[in-house]
């Protein structure tokens, strides 16, 4: 892609509104921009990581051998009646009615409507267990929408759904959805810890939190220091780590006495970036499904679901991956992968260095080359600010000996290379 073509609106100055760097960042670097209270518009570059993010979450959960689906983000109301939940859930929930005066929602969950397209085609215990999920719009009506798409009020979410037989089943279920988000979070080169959470309005008895740690998380969390020792690829982990103590504050006050020693007990701030939840039959006995099973008899599903903030994720990944000048993309997110800087651009020399480089990069890796007519000075701010893990610069003095600079923008570590090693290095 090119600048000239693509749309990178970058900010020189700090918005004043942005009260946390992830926020200030994805205004600065044009990532986001809002369109009305908690409401963002993605622009070119969010959106790409938007999609890179939803491909390492949409690859764990296939592995974990969740089947992907797309349910709509508009739902209507008699659904919700049928759980009790549409007066339940209170003003969080967007009500809208369509033009005949039908009432409608725009979804904050789908536990309703994966329960209806599920029952109405499954009869028996041949067809379970089975786990479901959709990456889709949610709508929440925050009363504090804030720290830009942290807390947004129409976000995007994996939300997974289970189904099963009995209580082993649903614990087995749960288990995989658990390490699914391990390996996610893992992947992303994030460190995320489950924490023992309270189910709330979704109800149930088994739930967790993941918890990203970072200095600006909304939340309080205490958890026992082994927790950092588990290694999450170990085949115990989840029973490891499910078992060791972390609580967020609200709860760990509650706890009158806290089994970790004091000099082990940790307290740290995170950003909740998933939550799981089993929760048995509260919707399949509520909505009335029911399987027959193996022994001729009849019972309600047993289900879980699992939701990870995708949009969240942003954030979050951010606030563990900056620096003074800029986002410090990980390669498995960042939107491209190379930024090509022309710095004199219309002199024929780097013009077809630059043209070269940009094809032959191309064909191997994703490449942003600044083409447009700037100062150097205007184009090392911004692929500084933007965070691609290379930069490959080529200037008149460089062109003249044959060689190119480029620079991990990570380690602000710098090299001279011919185009052909540059190329080299770079696809390795
Ligand atoms: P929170 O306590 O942050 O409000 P929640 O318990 O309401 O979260 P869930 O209903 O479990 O959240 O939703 C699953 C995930 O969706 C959360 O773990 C979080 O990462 C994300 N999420 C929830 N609300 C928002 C929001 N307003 N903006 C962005 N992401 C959100
Ligand atoms: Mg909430």
């Amino acid at each position: 892609m090119k600048m000239s073509r693509t749309f990178v609106p970058v900010l020189r100055e700090t918005p004043a509104d942005a009260e946390i760097v992830s926020h200030r960042l994805m205004l600065r670097a044009g990532l986001i921009r809002q369109t009305a209270a908690g409401i963002y518009a993605w622009l070119p570059l969010g959106l790409r990581v938007l999609q890179k993010i939803s491909d390492v979450v949409r690859a764990e959960q296939e592995r974990a051998g969740a089947a992907e689906m797309l349910m709509p983000t508009i739902q209507s109301a008699d659904l919700w009646r049928k759980s009790g939940r549409y007066d339940a859930y209170g003003p969080e929930m967007l009500r809208i009615a369509d033009r005949s005066g039908r009432e409608m929602l725009y979804g904050p969950t789908n536990e309703e409507m994966i329960t209806q397209i599920f029952m109405s085609e499954t009869k028996s215990y041949r067809d379970l267990p089975k786990t479901l999920f959709h990456i889709q719009w949610k709508f929440r009506d925050e009363v504090r929408p804030r720290f830009g798409i942290m807390r947004g009020r129409e976000f995007l979410m994996k939300d997974a759904y289970s189904f099963d037989l009995d209580e082993a089943g649903m614990k087995e279920s749960y288990e995989a959805q658990f390490r699914a988000y391990l390996r996610t979070f893992a992947a992303l080169g994030l460190k995320a810890v489950p924490v023992r959470a309270p189910s709330g309005p979704i109800g149930g008895d088994m739930s967790h939190e993941f918890h990203v740690l970072a200095e600006t998380g909304e939340s309080a969390i205490f958890y026992d220091a082994a927790l950092e020792d588990i290694d999450i690829d170990a085949p115990d982990a989840v029973e490891r780590l499910s078992a060791t103590y972390a609580m967020e504050e609200e709860e760990h006050a509650k706890v009158a006495d806290c089994p970790v020693p004091a000099d082990r007990l940790l307290k740290r701030r995170g950003i909740e970036v998933g939550h799981i939840f089993a929760f048995g039959t509260k919707y399949t006995q509520s909505m009335g499904f029911s399987v027959q099973t193996k022994d001729g008899g009849t019972i309600h599903p047993l289900m879980g679901s699992y939701g990870v903030g995708v949009s969240r994720l942003m954030g979050a990944l951010i606030e563990a991956n900056h620096d003074d000048d800029g986002i410090v993309w990980p390669d498995q997110v960042a939107p491209y992968r190379v930024g090509l800087i022309n710095l004199r651009q219309g002199d024929a020399d780097c013009d077809a260095m630059c043209d070269d480089l940009y094809e032959r990069l191309s064909a191997a890796t994703s490449v942003l080359y600044d083409d447009r007519d700037e100062r150097g000075g205007a184009k090392f701010a911004t692929m500084d600010m933007i965070g691609l893990p290379w930069q490959v610069i080529v200037g008149p003095r460089g062109v003249k000996s044959g060689v190119v600079e480029m620079k991990n923008r990570r380690t602000g570590e710098k090299m001279e290379l011919s185009p052909d090693d540059a190329i080299a290095k770079i696809t390795s």
